[in-house]
């Protein structure tokens, strides 16, 4: 494979600027946090590409929150996301301006968009990474990602071609306080925007909100297949109730039709970081416990005391989920 513009230096690190769901999706912004660190350590400054139409509000909320640069394409062929138009505009952007490192979210948008846009570059792409850092003997970018269905973190490197880019889960990274009087250098690069989208957006509809917001929840109880049923898995709901939480599930939970797919923890899922996290009848596999490593205390129950769950947890009960969340429940509802 052919080197991208192996004769000319490529430099900066680069962030997509995500902004669908702003409120709710803040990916973006803990790209540019963690972008920040990776370019002081490289000598070099963090960019966010901005496109859309009238999206200046979203540039402005991007330099608060410690972009050094914003690269804005405002365009109204670009007010709704076309897979095919974003990929020739961004990577016309690069080929001009050869960012070393570019970062998106693995969000939906991320997924699609991001290997689209790695294989026109002909670069390559982590997806779905959990760390970045630097390799301090080359510079590289180390982009750690579970791989082989979970098994095992790999670090991957970029050796040669550039960028190096990767999707990252949300939730890896804290985002930088929101500061109104940074400042950030605006730039209107020029780029030819065809709109030959091969599909058309006829239309969309915002998913609806939940309830109860699971990632800001103080308390989050966590089910996986041990429970062994819909039945069992209630009971998640009502110890929630008794403590103010919400609740989570794991993959099979979610595919045994127990709970809505919205309640996935994990790789695949959503990332919680409450204070207080009970998970029961979860076996601890990598994808799901990427999705709650940011809990204060967890508290793991299972009947397998060599369920490495345990290992993660700051508690363990081993027994019975089932008879162990009747119990709770019923302590908890007495002193209410
Ligand atoms: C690419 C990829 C992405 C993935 N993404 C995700 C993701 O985002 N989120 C996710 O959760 N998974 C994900 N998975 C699946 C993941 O690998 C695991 O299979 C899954 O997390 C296991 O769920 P579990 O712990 O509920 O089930 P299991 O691994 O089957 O564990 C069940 C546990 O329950 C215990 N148990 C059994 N009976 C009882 C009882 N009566 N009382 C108490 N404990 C009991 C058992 O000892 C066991 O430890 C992904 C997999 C792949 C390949």
């Amino acid at each position: 494979m052919k080197k991208m513009q192996e004769n000319k230096r490529t430099q900066g690190v680069w962030v997509f600027g995500d902004y669908r769901n702003y409120f709710q999706n803040r990916v973006t912004l803990q790209l540019i946090a963690k972008g920040k660190e990776l370019a002081d350590r490289l000598g070099t400054e963090v960019t966010v590409v901005v496109l859309g139409h009238q999206v200046h509000q979203f540039a402005m909320e991007y330099a608060a929150h410690g972009a050094d640069t914003l690269m804005v394409v405002d365009h109204p062929v670009l007010k709704t996301y076309q897979v095919e138009t974003y990929t020739r505009v961004v990577a016309q952007l690069v080929h001009e301006w050869m960012p070393h490192i570019f970062l998106a979210g693995a969000t939906a948008f991320g997924r699609e968009f991001f290997p689209r846009l790695a294989k026109r570059l002909k670069t390559g792409l982590s997806a779905d990474c959990i760390s970045l850092e630097v390799d301090p003997e080359h510079g590289w970018l180390i982009q750690t990602s579970p791989a082989f269905g979970g098994e095992l973190l790999a670090d991957v490197v970029t050796p040669e071609h550039r960028p190096q880019m990767a999707t990252v889960h949300p939730g890896m990274f804290e985002e930088r306080a929101h500061d109104r009087k940074a400042l950030s250098r605006i730039v209107y690069p020029e780029v030819q925007i065809e709109a030959d989208d091969r599909v058309q957006l006829v239309r969309s509809k915002p998913e609806q909100a939940h309830k109860g917001e699971l990632e800001d929840a103080p308390v989050v109880v966590a089910g996986g297949r041990g429970l062994g049923s819909r039945e069992n898995f209630q009971l998640l709901f009502e110890l929630a109730e008794c403590l103010g939480g919400q609740v989570g599930a794991t993959r099979p939970a979610v595919t045994a039709g127990w709970v809505e797919e919205s309640r996935l923890l994990g790789q695949t899922g959503k990332s919680v970081k409450p204070r207080l996290l009970i998970t029961v009848g979860t076996s601890g596999a990598l994808q799901y416990t990427t999705g709650i490593q940011g809990a204060e205390t967890i508290i793991a129950i299972n009947r397998d005391s060599n369920a490495p769950i345990f290992k993660m947890a700051d508690f363990g009960l081993v027994g019975d989920g089932r008879s162990i969340l009747s119990l709770l429940i019923e302590k908890l509802r007495k002193r209410i």
